[in-house]
């Protein structure tokens, strides 16, 4: 299931360290390397799906708790009422560099719209 030359398997895995935020049976989360936000985090599944292209049907409830997960971190670092923005980019045109679904929480800055 794992992919070996995948940068996010090799955080599930432990051979790359990351600051993790949030744990769950489907999903863990954490911060952005390089963060755009003050906060910035990253919510991905413990399953490896390239891209948006190569979620099946019998994904669904995976990809829905990483929904559950932005919910949640996005309460814990207090930025529930005040706002925030939740993206997953698809391939190159958007600006896709991890293939391994993720979705993109940042908040703790007003956040313009629409991206560039
Ligand atoms: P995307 O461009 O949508 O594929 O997003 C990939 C994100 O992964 C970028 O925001 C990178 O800053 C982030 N990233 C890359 N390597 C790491 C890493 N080792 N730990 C945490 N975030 C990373
Ligand atoms: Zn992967």
């Amino acid at each position: 299931m794992a992919d070996s030359n995948c940068l996010f398997c090799k955080i599930l895995s432990g051979d790359i360290s990351a600051d993790i935020v949030y744990e769950s049976e489907t999903a863990i989360a954490f911060r952005d390397i390089n963060p755009q936000a003050p906060m910035h985090v990253l919510i991905i599944p413990r399953k490896h799906i390239a891209t948006i292209n190569d979620i099946a049907d019998e994904d669904q409830s995976i990809v829905g708790s990483l929904y559950s997960a932005a919910r949640e971190i996005a309460s814990s670092e207090g930025l529930a009422d005040e706002g925030y923005r939740v993206v997953m980019n698809c391939n190159e045109a958007a600006g896709q560099t991890v293939f391994h679904i993720h979705l993109h929480l940042l908040g703790g800055r007003p956040l313009g719209w629409p991206p560039g």
